[in-house]
């Protein structure tokens, strides 16, 4: 699992290296209320965007080729049902 946090490049890198990875978008102060599941191949969290659209504003993600580390990291921000505040609804990623 990582996280990038002011890292656009090394976050387009590993999506592009993990095809079937898992991306967790979160808010920078990491409010349990927000987590939004994607695949790494979503469009919307993969596109080539100007710097810092993904990782360096109000948000940053956790990845993983694991989803059951991606429940448990939102379990640590709070989440008591290892779940997911919403489930994107273009890659459909469960
Ligand atoms: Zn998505």
């Amino acid at each position: 699992m990582h996280k990038f946090t002011d890292d656009d490049a090394g976050y387009l890198r590993w999506i592009g290296n993990h095809p079937d990875g898992f991306v967790l978008n979160i808010e920078r102060g990491e409010r349990p209320d927000y987590a939004v599941l994607h695949r790494a191949t979503c469009s919307s969290i993969s596109r080539v965007r100007e710097d810092g659209a993904y990782t360096a504003r109000n948000y940053k993600k956790v990845v993983s080729d694991s989803l059951a580390d991606i429940r448990a990291y939102t379990k640590s921000m709070g989440r008591k049902d290892r779940d997911f505040s919403k489930l994107c609804g273009h890659c459909q990623p469960l």
